[in-house]
């Protein structure tokens, strides 16, 4: 798939060290499989994949600059907390430098490290993709890899209480979107 005349993956192996970029391919390819089972536009979630963590290598200073230039607003939370800038970085890097226009593209780059309420399919494919890649080898991988293919909400659900659990057992802060996600999921699920 190409952008601008360039090769969108080539471009996104220069940007990323390679075992990121490696991880970066293994989430496309998660996500167009995952496109495919639910009807999602396939070339939309590789997009999505391959995109998702171009920021995650650039520094501090690169990543604050194109949130800036591409408009994107951080709350307090997102600002104290630098392992959430890559993915507003990031949705501000493929509208800004790739001149990316489509929206659900950006919001779902925007959302895949959090989840928020009301996700589309593909925001909730690129936030499940991100968990199930085959990199992946947390306990209850296998079991995440079921349920993405049988409710993704389900999936979605796991992978919003795996996310709390952690932030909490390391004293760390957790953001509102992820809390509203577990809690539509919870309502809808049980
Ligand atoms: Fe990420
Ligand atoms: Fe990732």
């Amino acid at each position: 798939m190409k952008i601008m005349g360039q090769n969108i993956e080539e471009m996104v192996r220069q940007k990323l060290e390679p075992k990121r970029f490696n991880h970066s391919k293994n989430v496309a390819k998660s996500a167009v499989q995952l496109a495919n089972y639910y009807g999602v536009d396939e070339q939309k979630a590789y997009v999505c994949g391959i995109l998702h963590d171009v920021m995650k290598n650039a520094s501090d200073d690169e990543q604050l600059k194109i949130i800036e230039i591409s408009g994107e607003k951080m709350t307090p939370l997102e600002k104290a907390n630098k392992k959430l800038w890559h993915a507003i970085s990031g949705a501000g890097y493929i509208k800004t430098v790739l001149k990316i226009t489509d929206t659900e593209i950006i919001s779902a780059v925007r959302c895949h490290t959090t989840a928020k309420a009301n996700m589309t399919m593909l925001e909730k494919i690129l936030y499940i993709a991100d968990y199930i890649s085959e990199d992946r080898d947390f306990d209850g991988v296998e079991d995440m890899r079921k349920k993405a293919f049988s409710n993704i909400d389900e999936a979605v659900f796991e992978g919003t209480q795996f996310s709390i659990m952690e932030l909490a057992k390391r004293h760390m802060p957790i953001h509102p979107n992820t809390v509203e996600a577990y809690n539509e999921m919870c309502a809808k699920l049980i």
